[in-house]
């Protein structure tokens, strides 16, 4: 403890210090004073002893001197000097001149300091004072110490103690309101920092309400901000992230649309919905190759309106569309699933039968040929009739591709428009 109040390392130390050295000043000073009234009131008590003793002595020196008994002065000066008091005695003559001087130390000893008390020495003859000389008794500092020592180990014992008590008292009041809970303060303000939880609020044991307490109210409004500021962080941040799932979702599903849009587009004609020349050709020559692969029949239709360009000529391209649409739409309400139906240019559209004979396809076609031959279009108050004709055909084994069987139609085709058109022809 002495070693960290030499070398303080922290706050409440360094505080310890000043108060603590500030506090030996100040002792030092009030025992000093202390030490030094003593000395002087020791010092006095001693004068006045002197004084004593020379009103004791006076008229027994005088008398010697007055009867010029030498020996009985030098008796009486040495009964003096014995006194533990008196380190010296002088006598002067009525013409100040020394008659006895006499010291208890010898010249190399001398005290540190020597203070004295002087009085007359007179003899009284027929009422009438007759001064004979002066007497001066000495004291030293040497006799002060002594009589004062035990008052100053006592003064100086009494000052260690307090010191000793009030620096423990010190040590316990600075690191019980001071150090211990400012490192609680930090060692909790550590563990918000490195959890990074600021929902965690700052709890100190101590239940005063002083500074360090405020301290800790500043630390938790500040930490109640700061979870504040994180959690709309995060609900902005979702914000943001569920406006961009959204905005995701919805250009892929437009795209999901487009998509679909673009594979009809590629693969149906727009106009009569029909598939376009490219599909029907490339599925009907998977089905062909499997109903060959399979030896089952296949058959294969192909179908061209009957003068339509005189439609065309007659009602306008406009009307000559609608027609194309109809005959699609009645066409496609006679076929199965797995029949397929396509636009190959034009006004010369197609059918590809798997798993259907010559026979049965020849009687399709007709009823086909029939259902448009008697049905009326109604535009724009007109009222439209037209034909179509047909050529069938149905593979045979030494067929190797799609291509033989819509030769063969077209030749059929042919045939049918050389007969007269609105017919069958196998
Ligand atoms: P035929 O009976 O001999 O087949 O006579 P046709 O007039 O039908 O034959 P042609 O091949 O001479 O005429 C086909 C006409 O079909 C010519 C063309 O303008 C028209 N046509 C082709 N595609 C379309 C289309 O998409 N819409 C319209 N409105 N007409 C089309
Ligand atoms: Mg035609
Ligand atoms: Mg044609």
């Amino acid at each position: 403890m002495f070693i960290k109040y030499l070398r303080p390392k922290n706050l409440s130390q360094k505080v310890m210090r000043v108060t603590f050295s500030i506090y030996l000043g100040v002792t030092f000073l009030v025992t000093s004073v202390q030490f030094l009234t003593e000395y002087i009131k020791t010092q006095d008590s001693i004068l006045s002893e002197l004084e004593q003793l020379e009103q004791t002595v006076r008229n027994p020196i005088a008398t010697s001197m007055w009867q010029y008994n030498q020996k009985q002065m030098d008796a009486l000066v040495e009964g003096l000097l014995k006194m533990p008091i008196i380190v010296g005695v002088d006598i002067f003559d009525k013409h100040e001149e020394k008659i006895i001087s006499k010291r208890s130390y010898t010249e190399g000893a001398a005290p540190l300091s020597v203070f004295d008390k002087k009085s007359d020495l007179a003899w009284e003859l027929n009422d009438k004072k007759i001064t004979l000389g002066a007497l001066t008794l000495y004291s030293s500092s040497e006799v002060v110490l002594d009589r004062v020592l035990f008052g100053f180990a006592l003064i100086a014992i009494t000052a260690i103690i307090k010191l000793s008590v009030l620096f423990w008292l010190f040590v316990w009041a600075f690191d019980r309101f001071l150090a211990r809970p400012l490192k609680e303060l930090m060692s909790q303000v550590d563990e918000v920092q490195l959890s990074q939880d600021f929902s965690k609020r700052i709890n100190l044991s101590i239940t005063e309400n002083n500074e360090i307490s405020k301290l800790q109210d500043h630390m938790n409004n500040m930490l109640s901000a700061m979870e504040k500021g994180r959690a709309q962080l995060l609900e902005d941040e979702q914000a943001k992230r569920n406006w961009l799932e959204d905005a995701v979702a919805k250009r892929t599903e437009e795209l999901q649309i487009l998509n679909e849009k673009l594979k009809d587009l590629a693969a149906n004609d727009s106009l009569t919905g029909a598939l376009n020349r490219g599909n029907f050709f490339e599925t009907a020559r998977h089905l062909f190759t499997l109903s060959q692969r399979q030896k089952s029949p296949a058959s294969f239709i192909l179908m061209d309106l009957d003068h339509f360009k005189i439609v065309n000529d007659t009602y306008g391209h406009f009307i000559g569309d609608k027609v194309l649409i109809h005959f699609a739409h009645t066409i496609q309400d006679f076929l199965g699933k797995s029949d397929l139906f396509g636009r190959l240019g034009g006004e010369e559209f197609a059918i590809f039968l798997p798993d259907m004979g010559i026979d049965h396809a020849c009687r399709l076609a007709d009823k086909l040929r029939k259902a448009i031959g008697s049905a009326t279009l109604e535009v724009d108050g007109k009222t439209i009739t037209y034909t179509v004709s047909f050529g069938v055909t149905s593979s045979e084994t030494k067929d190797n591709s799609i291509d033989e069987l819509f030769k063969r139609a077209d030749l059929k085709l042919y045939g049918a428009k050389e007969k007269g058109r609105d017919r069958v022809e196998r």
